[in-house]
Protein backbone atom coordinates (compact mmCIF):
# COMPACT_ATOMS: atom_id res chain seq x y z
CA UNK A 1 0.00 0.00 0.00
CA UNK A 2 1.19 3.24 -0.92
CA UNK A 3 1.03 6.64 2.07
CA UNK A 4 -2.19 7.93 0.70
CA UNK A 5 -3.48 4.17 0.95
CA UNK A 6 -2.87 3.88 4.53
CA UNK A 7 -3.73 7.24 5.48
CA UNK A 8 -6.96 7.07 3.63
CA UNK A 9 -7.54 3.44 5.44
CA UNK A 10 -6.80 5.29 8.81
CA UNK A 11 -9.07 8.25 7.98
CA UNK A 12 -12.25 5.57 6.73
CA UNK A 13 -11.22 3.95 10.68
CA UNK A 14 -12.13 6.89 12.14
CA UNK A 15 -15.09 7.82 10.04
CA UNK A 16 -16.89 4.56 10.83
CA UNK A 17 -15.43 4.76 14.81
CA UNK A 18 -17.28 8.16 15.02
CA UNK A 19 -20.70 6.41 13.20
CA UNK A 20 -20.57 3.81 16.04
CA UNK A 21 -20.15 6.00 18.62
CA UNK A 22 -22.45 8.56 17.97
CA UNK A 23 -19.90 11.34 16.92
CA UNK A 24 -19.43 14.45 14.32
CA UNK A 25 -16.85 13.31 12.10
CA UNK A 26 -15.49 16.87 11.84
CA UNK A 27 -14.80 16.73 15.93
CA UNK A 28 -11.77 14.39 15.71
CA UNK A 29 -8.72 15.32 13.77
CA UNK A 30 -5.74 12.49 12.71
CA UNK A 31 -2.36 13.69 13.53
CA UNK A 32 0.02 12.17 11.46
CA UNK A 33 3.36 11.00 13.57
CA UNK A 34 6.11 11.29 11.13
CA UNK A 35 9.25 11.09 13.80
CA UNK A 36 12.13 9.47 12.19
CA UNK A 37 11.11 9.62 8.79
CA UNK A 38 12.22 11.60 6.19
CA UNK A 39 10.78 15.42 4.01
CA UNK A 40 9.81 13.56 1.09
CA UNK A 41 7.05 10.69 2.64
CA UNK A 42 5.45 14.06 4.61
CA UNK A 43 5.36 16.45 1.66
CA UNK A 44 3.75 13.11 0.02
CA UNK A 45 0.56 12.96 2.42
CA UNK A 46 0.65 17.15 2.37
CA UNK A 47 0.02 16.45 -1.36
CA UNK A 48 -2.87 14.39 -0.30
CA UNK A 49 -4.65 16.62 2.32
CA UNK A 50 -2.50 16.03 5.16
CA UNK A 51 -2.05 19.46 7.58
CA UNK A 52 -1.74 17.88 11.13
CA UNK A 53 1.83 16.47 11.62
CA UNK A 54 3.12 15.33 14.91
CA UNK A 55 7.32 15.13 16.45
CA UNK A 56 8.55 14.60 19.35
CA UNK A 57 11.96 15.78 18.90
CA UNK A 58 12.83 19.16 18.90
CA UNK A 59 15.25 19.41 16.21
CA UNK A 60 14.00 16.92 13.65
CA UNK A 61 10.49 19.82 14.29
CA UNK A 62 12.46 22.54 13.38
CA UNK A 63 14.15 20.82 10.57
CA UNK A 64 11.05 19.79 8.41
CA UNK A 65 9.19 23.21 9.54
CA UNK A 66 12.13 24.78 7.46
CA UNK A 67 11.57 23.22 4.53
CA UNK A 68 7.69 22.03 4.59
CA UNK A 69 4.88 24.43 3.59
CA UNK A 70 3.91 26.82 5.97
CA UNK A 71 -0.15 25.73 5.98
CA UNK A 72 1.40 22.90 8.46
CA UNK A 73 -0.04 22.07 12.17
CA UNK A 74 2.79 21.42 13.33
CA UNK A 75 2.46 19.44 16.70
CA UNK A 76 4.84 18.76 19.68
CA UNK A 77 4.03 15.44 21.39
CA UNK A 78 7.35 13.81 22.62
CA UNK A 79 9.03 14.75 26.06
CA UNK A 80 10.07 18.65 25.82
CA UNK A 81 13.27 19.89 27.45
CA UNK A 82 13.33 23.90 28.64
CA UNK A 83 16.08 24.52 27.52
CA UNK A 84 14.71 24.15 24.37
CA UNK A 85 11.38 25.54 24.07
CA UNK A 86 12.95 28.59 22.66
CA UNK A 87 13.47 26.48 19.83
CA UNK A 88 10.00 25.59 18.87
CA UNK A 89 7.51 28.25 20.71
CA UNK A 90 6.65 30.34 17.93
CA UNK A 91 6.48 27.49 15.29
CA UNK A 92 3.92 25.20 17.05
CA UNK A 93 0.59 24.42 16.86
CA UNK A 94 0.03 22.66 20.38
CA UNK A 95 2.03 21.27 22.52
CA UNK A 96 0.84 18.24 24.09
CA UNK A 97 3.75 16.80 26.32
CA UNK A 98 3.58 19.48 28.81
CA UNK A 99 3.85 17.65 32.33
CA UNK A 100 4.97 20.23 35.14
CA UNK A 101 4.88 24.27 36.30
CA UNK A 102 8.24 24.37 35.66
CA UNK A 103 7.50 23.55 31.79
CA UNK A 104 4.92 25.82 31.27
CA UNK A 105 6.65 28.48 33.01
CA UNK A 106 9.65 28.58 30.80
CA UNK A 107 7.27 28.46 27.52
CA UNK A 108 5.31 31.49 29.15
CA UNK A 109 9.20 33.06 29.20
CA UNK A 110 9.96 32.28 25.60
CA UNK A 111 6.47 33.23 24.70
CA UNK A 112 6.75 37.26 26.42
CA UNK A 113 10.10 37.04 24.56
CA UNK A 114 8.56 36.47 21.34
CA UNK A 115 5.11 38.09 21.63
CA UNK A 116 3.27 35.14 20.84
CA UNK A 117 0.34 32.81 22.60
CA UNK A 118 1.27 29.06 22.94
CA UNK A 119 -1.24 26.33 23.29
CA UNK A 120 -1.00 23.10 25.49
CA UNK A 121 -1.88 20.18 26.95
CA UNK A 122 -1.57 18.65 29.55
CA UNK A 123 -0.16 15.05 29.68
CA UNK A 124 -1.56 12.76 32.11
CA UNK A 125 0.13 9.04 32.88
CA UNK A 126 -3.22 7.71 33.27
CA UNK A 127 -2.13 4.09 33.20
CA UNK A 128 0.73 4.74 35.95
CA UNK A 129 3.31 3.18 34.06
CA UNK A 130 6.67 4.10 35.60
CA UNK A 131 8.41 4.48 32.20
CA UNK A 132 6.00 7.02 31.22
CA UNK A 133 6.02 10.96 31.41
CA UNK A 134 3.15 13.04 32.64
CA UNK A 135 1.70 14.24 35.51
CA UNK A 136 -0.68 11.82 37.70
CA UNK A 137 -4.65 11.78 37.68
CA UNK A 138 -4.34 13.32 41.49
CA UNK A 139 -1.66 16.03 40.57
CA UNK A 140 -3.16 17.06 37.42
CA UNK A 141 -6.09 19.51 38.46
CA UNK A 142 -3.33 21.84 41.27
CA UNK A 143 -0.69 21.71 38.53
CA UNK A 144 -3.37 23.45 36.06
CA UNK A 145 -4.44 25.34 38.49
CA UNK A 146 -1.05 26.96 38.60
CA UNK A 147 -0.22 26.98 35.00
CA UNK A 148 -3.76 28.69 34.42
CA UNK A 149 -2.07 32.10 35.93
CA UNK A 150 0.56 32.22 32.92
CA UNK A 151 -0.78 34.94 30.60
CA UNK A 152 0.65 33.68 27.22
CA UNK A 153 0.28 29.75 28.16
CA UNK A 154 -3.19 28.27 27.04
CA UNK A 155 -4.27 24.73 28.43
CA UNK A 156 -6.69 23.55 25.78
CA UNK A 157 -7.07 19.95 27.07
CA UNK A 158 -5.50 16.46 27.95
CA UNK A 159 -3.39 14.23 26.39
CA UNK A 160 -2.01 10.37 27.47
CA UNK A 161 0.07 7.66 26.21
CA UNK A 162 -1.72 4.58 26.66
CA UNK A 163 0.46 1.15 27.47
CA UNK A 164 1.80 -0.63 24.58
CA UNK A 165 -1.26 -3.92 24.70
CA UNK A 166 -2.16 -6.74 22.14
CA UNK A 167 -5.74 -5.60 22.46
CA UNK A 168 -7.00 -1.94 22.02
CA UNK A 169 -9.76 -2.46 24.54
CA UNK A 170 -7.88 -3.15 27.79
CA UNK A 171 -7.23 0.90 27.25
CA UNK A 172 -10.93 1.78 27.09
CA UNK A 173 -10.44 2.25 30.73
CA UNK A 174 -7.61 4.43 30.49
CA UNK A 175 -9.11 6.43 27.37
CA UNK A 176 -12.93 6.50 29.93
CA UNK A 177 -10.86 7.88 32.72
CA UNK A 178 -8.81 10.51 30.65
CA UNK A 179 -11.87 11.99 29.72
CA UNK A 180 -13.28 11.85 33.27
CA UNK A 181 -10.94 13.89 34.19
CA UNK A 182 -11.34 16.73 31.65
CA UNK A 183 -15.17 17.21 32.62
CA UNK A 184 -14.24 17.15 36.49
CA UNK A 185 -11.58 19.58 35.19
CA UNK A 186 -14.25 21.74 32.77
CA UNK A 187 -16.91 21.95 35.68
CA UNK A 188 -14.07 23.77 37.97
CA UNK A 189 -14.64 26.60 35.35
CA UNK A 190 -11.16 28.25 35.72
CA UNK A 191 -10.04 30.55 34.00
CA UNK A 192 -7.80 30.76 31.10
CA UNK A 193 -8.08 26.91 31.27
CA UNK A 194 -10.49 25.02 28.67
CA UNK A 195 -10.87 20.86 28.21
CA UNK A 196 -11.58 20.95 24.50
CA UNK A 197 -8.74 18.91 23.46
CA UNK A 198 -8.28 14.72 24.55
CA UNK A 199 -5.39 13.82 22.49
CA UNK A 200 -5.08 10.53 23.06
CA UNK A 201 -5.08 7.13 20.84
CA UNK A 202 -1.98 5.61 18.55
CA UNK A 203 -1.60 3.18 15.47
CA UNK A 204 -2.91 0.03 17.90
CA UNK A 205 -5.76 1.57 19.73
CA UNK A 206 -6.88 5.33 17.86
CA UNK A 207 -9.95 3.32 16.77
CA UNK A 208 -11.50 2.63 20.61
CA UNK A 209 -10.32 6.02 21.49
CA UNK A 210 -12.13 7.97 19.17
CA UNK A 211 -15.21 5.75 20.49
CA UNK A 212 -14.34 7.15 24.20
CA UNK A 213 -14.62 10.73 23.11
CA UNK A 214 -10.51 11.68 21.10
CA UNK A 215 -10.36 14.62 19.48
CA UNK A 216 -6.75 14.29 18.52
CA UNK A 217 -5.76 10.70 17.62
CA UNK A 218 -1.65 10.61 17.00
CA UNK A 219 -1.02 7.90 14.27
CA UNK A 220 2.57 6.93 13.41
CA UNK A 221 2.84 3.34 12.13
CA UNK A 222 -0.51 3.66 10.57
CA UNK A 223 0.42 5.69 8.06
CA UNK A 224 4.60 5.49 7.40
CA UNK A 225 5.17 1.89 8.21
CA UNK A 226 7.05 0.89 11.14
CA UNK A 227 10.27 3.07 11.81
CA UNK A 228 13.58 2.22 12.00
CA UNK A 229 14.78 2.09 15.28
CA UNK A 230 18.17 0.82 14.65
CA UNK A 231 19.50 4.01 12.92
CA UNK A 232 17.55 6.73 15.40
CA UNK A 233 17.52 6.28 19.17
CA UNK A 234 13.52 6.79 18.69
C1 LIG B 1 5.42 7.73 18.30
C2 LIG B 1 4.24 8.30 18.98
C3 LIG B 1 2.93 8.09 18.48
C4 LIG B 1 2.63 7.22 17.28
O1 LIG B 1 2.80 5.89 17.58
P1 LIG B 1 2.34 4.74 16.57
O2 LIG B 1 2.14 3.56 17.42
O3 LIG B 1 3.45 4.58 15.57
O4 LIG B 1 1.08 5.19 15.93
C5 LIG B 1 1.88 8.71 19.15
N1 LIG B 1 2.08 9.47 20.24
C6 LIG B 1 3.30 9.72 20.74
C7 LIG B 1 3.44 10.60 21.93
C8 LIG B 1 4.41 9.14 20.13
O5 LIG B 1 5.64 9.38 20.63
Amino acid sequence: MTLCQNYDKVMGAIEQACKTSGRKRADVTLIAVSKTKPVPMLQEIYDHGCRDFGENKVQELVDKYDVLPKDIRWHMIGHLQRNKVKYIVDKVFLIHSVDSVRLAAEIQKEAEKKHVDVNILIEVNVACEETKFGTTVEDTLSMIQEIAGFSRVHIKGLMTIAPYVENAEQNRQYFVKLKQLSVDIMQKNIDNVCMDILSMGMTGDYEVAVTEGASYVRVGTGIFGERDYASKEN
